[in-house]
């Protein structure tokens, strides 16, 4: 038995991605649609903005347009099998992100704790127990802590200020639902209990917390592509653009495969991938109908063979 793509999973499940977004907005949560299968928005970025319809005065953002309305969920959701986002700005929520320390083996050979040994450690020292509010065990392994906003707090996102491996998402954040499927998993819910206001022992540390070091994951700048695969992307068509005859096809193919990867990661969307490599197999000079079924050969190989991201 072959086993089932991710996108092919996806579309199983648009019944109880739907559900998943309904079941989100009822708790009061800001929901946006994600890539089938991936973590950024299915929202159309700034960069590509057509201008129309819900932008037509200027660009509305994921997060503004981020909803709890049951019946502008059910038309996003019936149009594909999205994978649910929360906006947590605008849901009033501030979210921990609990992280697991990247592949102890290998060149990243980092001895940084997990995010929830972090986060115990920062529970011992407060003098508290660990939290009991609506948690998400995450695909990689990691945790999702949802806390409300106390009144009147505007905080921002952190990425590793506050201890090793842990995140929090707040405004200009986004965090993936319980019942999203990536190609590593599924994201469950595994506290159904309501999300408790964040502790004032967490509230201080929040906003005392220097500034992030670091630009944020690139996963989470919805609606665009990450910045690495926006660089693979140039590099591999420029290699197709200038193939000698007699290896355009196996150029075309092979680079597009090492493309697809970062489409089932949902780090950039197959429409800009097809496109990109369309241009350029035609501007070495093959067919545009060779180029066409060479890269849905490619990327379908990608979907069926490509490994969960590893640090997802
Ligand atoms: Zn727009």
């Amino acid at each position: 038995m072959t086993q089932p793509t991710p996108i092919r999973r996806a579309r199983a499940q648009q019944p109880e991605l739907l559900g998943a977004a309904l079941t989100a907005a009822a708790r009061g949560w800001h929901v946006h649609p994600l890539r089938p299968g991936g973590k950024g928005s299915a929202l159309h970025g700034e960069r590509a903005c057509p201008l129309i319809g819900v932008c037509t005065k200027g660009h509305v953002k994921w997060e503004q347009r981020a909803t709890t309305d049951p019946d502008r969920i059910r038309i996003a959701w019936s149009t594909g099998a999205f994978n649910v986002g929360i906006a947590t700005g605008p849901s009033g929520l501030v979210v921990v992100d609990l992280d697991v320390p990247k592949e102890k083996s290998g060149k990243d050979s980092s001895d940084a704790p997990s995010g929830a040994t972090s986060f115990a450690a920062l529970c011992e020292h407060a003098g508290v127990p660990w939290p009991a509010t609506y948690t998400v065990r995450t695909p990689s392994g990691g945790m999702h802590l949802y806390f409300q906003s106390p009144p009147g707090v505007r905080l921002p996102c952190t990425a590793k200020s506050v201890a090793p491996n842990v995140d929090t998402r707040a405004w200009g954040g986004n965090i993936v639902a319980a019942g999203s499927t990536t190609a590593a998993g599924t994201y469950e819910a595994a506290d159904g209990t309501p999300a408790v206001t964040l502790p004032g022992w967490l509230l201080q540390r929040l906003q005392t917390a220097p500034k992030p070091a670091v630009a944020p994951a690139p996963l989470l700048i919805p609606g665009q592509a990450t910045r690495r695969a926006e660089v693979a992307l140039e590099r591999e068509t420029a290699r197709v653009r200038n193939a000698p005859e007699g290896q355009r096809h196996d150029l075309l193919l092979k680079r597009t495969i090492a493309i697809g990867r970062f489409v089932v990661w949902g780090e950039i969307t197959r429409d800009v991938v097809e496109q990109a490599f369309g241009a350029a197999g035609e501007a070495a000079g093959l067919p545009a109908a060779e180029c066409r079924s060479t890269i849905h050969d490619a990327l379908a190989y990608s979907a069926r063979t490509c490994r969960a991201r590893e640090t997802a």
